[in-house]
């Protein structure tokens, strides 16, 4: 067992299970032992790689996505440029350098990232060494906002409950024999979040609730409803709410055991895209349809930017570079399976490369 599991089960020992949100919340943000806390997450030497560490052209073109956004807004002096979660702080140079030829956006873009790893921080630096830094949304500047965030929904904590004889129960996390495990307990306060159709699953069935991906959704939206802007949610997904265990840890570009090494493994759940939508809309912003990353890429330029950096290469590159944006776009690697939603001040046009709302 690992020095985080240990911690975990003498907790447990000592005062029962604890929820899956908390487990995952521990595995991942522990101070010390978490996973977030070690450099080699992403890339190919590390547990998993991401849009913008397979391809410079990933954030280029979300750059101007977001420029375009600025444009919108009236192009305000000041523009909060937030992410969330930036991992290396890869995209966030690869937008600011797309957006250099958009006269007067970098003047105006302040850039902010929320992260909570000391350990990304430092990376982060060296790539945005301009950038200041939040542990949380809360200590956000008031004034126009742009939010973008990549593969930042599935590290937050879930919550799931499961059927069992026609009644529903909370999947905690127990200990025995040295062993981390799942238990059934009596349902948490968070089961109320789920809503109310699909408890007429089937014995068997498991639901997952994400409360800090709602609320984080509601703090952007309050940010944009107050100061005007939108924000750019890209991840791995679905658009339609089901029944459904999305659990998952990655080590090393493979599944495996979400309880053998914690702090160790990668763990996430895919991201419930119409909840984010919905509760965007609840607090009085505009969401816009939930649109596939290819799709999206495509029809923002992606293609074109693709064209425009191959010319004049060697075939060799030209290669490379058809092959990232394969990567990128194609259904069967992370063009469908990816989703991306924009939320806005109503009074935005609508956004660029997504199909319009619709309630569920
Ligand atoms: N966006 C990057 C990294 C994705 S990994 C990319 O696409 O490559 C998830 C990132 O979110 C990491 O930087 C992690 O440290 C950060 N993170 C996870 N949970 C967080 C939380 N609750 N608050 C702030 N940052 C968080």
């Amino acid at each position: 067992m690992t020095p985080l599991g240990n911690i975990l089960i003498r907790r447990i020992e000592a005062s029962g299970p604890i929820s899956l949100a908390d487990y995952m919340a521990e595995c991942l943000m522990h101070p010390r032992h978490g996973y977030y806390q070690r450099e080699r997450v992403f890339g190919s030497d590390g547990d998993f790689i991401t849009a913008p560490e397979v391809s410079q052209m990933f954030g280029e073109t979300l750059g101007l996505w977001l420029a375009d956004r600025w444009m919108a807004m009236g192009r305000p002096n000041v523009v909060h440029l937030i992410e969330l979660g930036p991992g290396r702080g890869t995209l966030m140079a690869d937008i600011l350098r797309a957006c250099a030829r958009v006269p007067g956006f970098q003047e105006a873009a302040h850039i902010h990232f929320v992260e909570t790893s000391k350990q990304l921080r430092a990376l982060q630096k060296q790539k945005v060494p301009t950038a200041r830094w939040h542990d949380d949304l809360s200590t956000l500047p008031a004034g126009p906002a742009l939010f973008v965030a990549n593969e930042f929904f599935d590290a937050l904590p879930i919550h799931q409950f499961e059927k069992r004889d026609g009644k529903w129960f909370e999947r905690s996390v127990g200990a025995a024999d040295s062993e981390l495990g799942f238990v059934l307990t009596q349902p948490g306060s968070q089961f109320a979040l789920v809503p109310q159709h699909l408890l007429a699953a089937q014995d068997g069935g498991v639901l997952e609730v994400c409360p800090a991906a709602l609320s984080a959704t509601a703090s952007i939206a309050d940010h944009l409803k107050a100061h005007g802007g939108a924000a750019l949610f890209i991840d791995y997904g679905y658009a339609t709410s089901a029944p459904g265990d999305t659990f998952q840890a990655l080590e090393k570009h493979d599944y495996t055991d979400p309880f053998k090494k914690p702090g160790k493994a990668d763990l996430t759940a895919h991201v419930a895209f119409d909840r984010i939508a919905e509760a965007a809309a609840q607090a009085g912003v505009s969401p816009s349809g939930i649109g596939e990353q290819g799709t999206f890429l495509m029809g923002i330029g992606l293609g074109l930017r693709a064209q425009k950096l191959a010319e004049g290469m060697e075939a060799k590159e030209q290669g490379r570079i058809l092959g990232e944006l394969k990567r990128l776009t194609a259904p069967d690697e992370m063009g469908t399976l990816f989703k991306v939603l924009a939320i806005q001040n109503p009074v935005l046009s609508p956004a660029p490369g997504l199909p319009p709302f619709t309630s569920a």
